[in-house]
C-alpha cells in the first residue's frame, strides 16, 4: 500500500491511492462557541439538495448536541471503539508525542496510533461499519442534554458546576457536513472507483452513474457523511454546493460564493474558503492573509475534527472553551488547550478577523487590518487583555474589495420617520 504524507498527524500513513494533490482545497472554520442549534444551516442544506422521495434520513448538514447526540445515533463513539480495539490488538498505544518542537511538518506533534487506514481488517481499505437503519432515524436525539453535575443545588446545578475554565455539568453543538478530507475514507473504499476529489478545489463527489449502491463508503466514511438513497439505491453526499463555488450563483455576480449552510448561518459561527496547496508538500501553501490560513496556520485557533482518523478533514473547529479538556482532546487532537487559551484571550488581529464570519456571502481570499484607537484594557484569567477598534478589510479573489468592518459593533439609530414593524 502506499504512504502519503498527513499533515495532521505528523507523519507518514498508509492509503490505498499515490499522493495527489488539488491545486487549491475547499476549507471551513466553524466557531463551536458561537452555535445555537437553530439548525438554519441544516434545512438550509435540506431545502435546496435533499428534499426528494428516498432523502428523507438525508441531512448533508446537521447539527448534534454533544456527548450524547450523534447523527447517525452514536457515530463516533462507535468508530473510536472499533479504533481501540483495533489498537489493542496489535499493542499500540494511541499517543500523540507533542512534546517535540512542532514545524510545519508536525504542526500538532507526532501520532502514534493507528489510522483508520491502518487498522483495516484484512481485505478492507478502511476500518469502519454499516450503520442500522434505526441509528439514522432520528438526527437530532439527545438534543439540549448535559451531562450530570457533579455539584448539589437545584436541578443538580450549582454555581461551582458552572463556572469557567470547565463546567461540570455542560453540553455543546456540534454542526457537521462532510468534511471534503485530503484522503477520503469513502473514496478509499469505494471498488467502483465511483468517488473522486476535483483537482481544482478538492471538492469530493460521488459519480452517480458509477455508483452501485455497495455502501462500502458509507461505512468507511468515520463521520457517516456518505449516505445510502433508499429510493434510488446509490449513495449521495455533500457536494459542497459547487456551483457556487465555481461563482454560478446569480445573486453574488458570478463570484465564487460560499455553500447555502454557511451563508445561511444565524449565530455567524462559519467562515468558508478555498485555500491555496504546494503541490510538492500537500501542505498548505503560504497564504499569511488569507482568513482560514491565519486561524488554522497561524492562530491555531481552528481544529481538525478526529485528526487520529487519518482523513486529513477540511472542516476546522474552533472547541467550546466551557468542556473539560480530556473530551476535548480527544475530539480535536493535542492542540485545544493552547487554541482555547488563545481564544479566550484574543490579540487584535485575532479579534479583527473573528469579524469577518457571516459578513457577506462571496468567498474572503485575503483580509487587512487598519489600526485603529484603544477602547479599554482590562484582565481576563490573569492575563492582560486590550480592545481597539480596528477594521478588518475583505477582498475577493480578483483583489476587489468585499466589505469592511469594525471590531466595535456600530450602533446604528433607527430614524424617527421610521416606526418598529412589530
Ligand atoms: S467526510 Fe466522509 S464522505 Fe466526506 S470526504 Fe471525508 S470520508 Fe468522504
Ligand atoms: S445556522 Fe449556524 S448557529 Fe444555527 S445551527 Fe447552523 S451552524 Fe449553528
Amino acid at each position: 500500500m502506499p504512504k502519503v504524507f498527513n499533515w495532521h498527524l505528523g507523519r507518514r500513513m498508509h492509503f490505498p491511492y499515490e499522493e495527489k494533490h488539488p491545486k487549491r482545497q475547499f476549507a471551513a472554520v466553524f466557531n463551536t462557541n458561537r452555535c445555537i442549534a437553530c439548525q438554519t444551516c441544516t434545512m438550509a442544506c435540506k431545502s435546496t439538495w435533499t428534499f426528494s422521495k428516498g432523502q428523507e434520513h438525508v441531512w448533508w448538514n446537521n447539527v448534534e448536541t454533544k456527548p450524547y447526540g450523534g447523527y447517525p445515533q452514536h457515530w463516533d463513539v462507535k468508530t473510536l471503539k472499533l479504533l481501540e480495539e483495533a489498537q489493542v490488538k496489535r499493542g499500540v498505544q494511541p499517543l500523540w508525542n507533542s512534546a517535540a518542537p512542532h514545524g510545519e511538518k508536525n504542526f500538532y506533534g507526532t501520532y502514534k496510533g493507528l489510522t483508520l487506514f491502518e487498522a483495516a481488517p484484512s481485505g478492507e481499505q478502511v476500518l469502519g461499519y454499516l450503520p442500522t437503519d434505526a441509528e439514522w432515524r432520528f438526527p437530532n436525539i439527545h438534543e439540549d442534554s448535559s451531562t450530570k453535575s457533579e455539584g448539589g443545588g437545584t436541578l443538580g446545578i450549582d454555581k461551582s458546576g458552572v463556572s469557567l475554565p470547565e463546567h461540570k455539568a455542560w453540553f455543546f453543538y456540534l454542526a457537521r457536513i462532510c468534511n471534503h478530507c485530503t484522503y477520503p475514507a469513502c473514496l478509499a473504499a469505494c471498488p467502483r472507483k465511483a468517488i473522486y476529489k476535483r483537482p481544482e478545489d478538492g471538492i469530493v463527489l460521488v459519480d452517480q452513474e458509477r455508483c452501485r449502491g455497495y455502501r462500502k463508503c458509507v461505512a468507511a466514511c468515520p463521520y457517516k457523511k456518505a449516505i445510502f438513497n433508499l429510493q434510488t439505491r446509490i449513495t449521495e453526499k455533500c457536494i459542497a454546493c459547487y456551483p457556487r463555488i465555481e461563482g454560478k450563483e446569480p445573486l453574488t455576480g458570478g463570484v465564487p460564493t460560499e455553500t447555502r449552510c454557511m451563508t445561511a448561518c444565524v449565530g455567524q459561527i462559519r467562515l468558508q474558503g478555498l485555500v491555496k496547496i504546494d503541490p510538492k508538500t500537500g501542505l498548505w501553501a503560504e497564504d499569511r492573509f488569507n482568513p482560514l490560513y491565519y486561524l488554522v496556520r497561524v492562530a491555531k485557533v481552528a481544529l481538525p475534527l478526529y485528526p487520529q482518523f487519518g482523513t486529513e478533514p477540511n472542516i476546522y473547529y474552533i472547541p467550546p472553551r466551557w468542556v473539560p479538556r480530556p473530551y476535548l482532546r480527544q475530539m480535536f487532537g493535542p492542540g485545544v488547550d493552547e487554541s482555547i487559551e488563545r481564544y479566550m484571550t484574543p490579540d487584535r488581529e485575532l479579534l479583527a478577523v473573528l469579524q469577518l464570519f457571516r459578513r457577506d456571502r462571496r468567498i474572503i481570499f485575503r483580509y487587512e487590518l487598519k489600526e485603529g484607537p484603544k477602547v479599554y484594557e482590562t484582565v481576563v484569567r490573569g492575563k492582560p487583555f486590550t480592545l481597539y477598534n480596528d477594521t478588518v478589510i475583505a477582498y475577493g479573489e480578483e483583489g476587489q474589495e468585499l466589505f469592511h468592518t469594525a471590531v466595535e459593533e456600530p450602533i446604528h439609530e433607527r430614524p424617527k420617520e421610521r416606526y418598529n414593524s412589530i
